[in-house]
């Protein structure tokens, strides 16, 4: 396989933006709803921004219903979007299934949880990667040139010898091995984006940093835009060079991965953190944020008013339950900021007399 030229588009350059980004999912009428002229939904991604970059890895941290996997998907044009925008490189974007899909699928490429789910059992490793250097007509026009181009792949996910692997089927490898075959076979369309819905919880805690440590080598060879969506915040601040925090459906906080983990803004983000009480381990024992005695997550046909997470703020405001709050620029760090109005002075000196320049306190 050769390596395109893509390869050595600056680092940095934006390849994919979601630009107020929204998904509503109907929902079947109810008998009370027969009535009423409201068609209800699930408010399950609201007005989200966010921009992946060549060379760089973005997380996307949330407990699990908040709209993380879905952002994946109208990222993949896996679903039409209700509302908001998809740019490629600057241009909108609206796909159908075909071969429109299979232009965009080309240079966004999707990994899914559960390695075992995305290949089909029936099929060897030579098989799923084949057919994908076919489809994307990477497959060159020998018998050679094909073996070539498969050892090459197997070589890129440290799969080798690659002969060891090539005629497996996936219920002989072990997870973290169908893992790197799933990732391999992202590669063989030579993508430019790599969206990675929760890649590596699936796998056993041992080997989650080998294909972390895996995806994030690729990121600086092949000079690849990732999106690493997870429910840990640890494995965010280890990987990623930027996390964003959604919450019921929206985006929360954002900033470079090491000031949102150490310095966390949004009284939500600190619960994320409190929830994993080792931020060096990598995952996946410790309680989840429903244990921590704070609450679940709110419905999202009929999301709060104001801040989606006023109802479970150890600091909510009487401004909290009615007005969304706006992004406010921290300013500990360029580029951190918390949608909370803990970090609007006027607000906080409104609600609360006496104590006006909280800004920045511990809160
Ligand atoms: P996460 O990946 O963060 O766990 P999801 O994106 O899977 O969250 O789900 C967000 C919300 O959207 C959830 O309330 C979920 O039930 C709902 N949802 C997801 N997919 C669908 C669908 N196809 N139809 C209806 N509701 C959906
Ligand atoms: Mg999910």
């Amino acid at each position: 396989m050769t390596s395109t030229q893509d390869a050595k588009a600056p680092a940095g350059e934006v390849v994919l933006e979601a630009i107020g980004l929204t998904k509503h999912f109907p929902v079947r009428r109810t008998l009370r709803g027969l009535f009423s002229q409201q068609q209800n939904a699930v408010h399950a991604v609201d007005d989200v921004h966010l921009t992946l970059r060549r060379g760089q890895v973005v997380a996307l941290v949330g407990e699990s219903g908040s709209g993380k996997s879905t952002m994946a998907r109208l990222l993949a044009q896996l679903y039409p979007r209700t509302g908001g925008d998809i740019r490629l490189h600057g241009k909108t974007t609206h796909v159908r299934p075909g071969r429109q899909f299979r232009t965009y699928a080309a240079r966004v490429q999707m990994i899914f949880q559960d390695p075992f789910a995305s290949l089909n059992p029936v099929h060897t490793i030579r098989y799923h990667l084949t057919r994908a250097l076919k489809i994307h007509h990477h497959a060159g026009s020998t018998a050679e040139d094909l073996e070539s181009a498969l050892h090459d792949l197997l070589g890129r996910v440290s799969l080798t010898p690659p002969e060891r692997y090539l005629d497996k089927f996936p219920h002989e490898l072990s997870g973290g091995q169908r893992q790197r075959v799933a990732i391999a076979r992202s590669l063989a369309a030579e993508p430019e984006a790599l969206l990675a819905d929760e890649p590596v919880s699936m796998l056993d805690v041992s080997i989650r940093l080998g294909v972390l440590n895996l995806l994030r080598d690729l990121k600086e060879r092949l000079n690849l835009a990732i999106l690493y969506i997870t429910h840990d915040i640890a494995s965010a601040r280890y990987f990623a060079d930027e996390t964003m925090v959604m919450y019921a459906g929206r985006m929360v906080e954002g900033g470079d991965s090491e000031t949102v983990t150490q310095s966390p803004a949004h009284p939500y983000t600190r619960l994320l953190i409190d929830s994993a009480p080792d931020p060096d381990r990598l995952t996946g024992v410790g309680g989840s944020v429903e244990d921590q005695g704070t609450g679940e997550p709110p419905s999202l046909i009929h999301p709060p008013a104001g801040c989606r997470f006023h109802p479970r703020c150890p600091m909510a405001m009487a401004r909290c339950t009615t007005d969304l709050p706006e992004k406010i620029e921290i300013g500990d760090a360029p580029g951190h900021w918390a949608a909370c109005w803990l970090f609007d002075e006027a607000t906080v000196a409104a609600e609360t007399p006496g104590s006006a320049a909280v800004k920045g306190a511990s809160v």
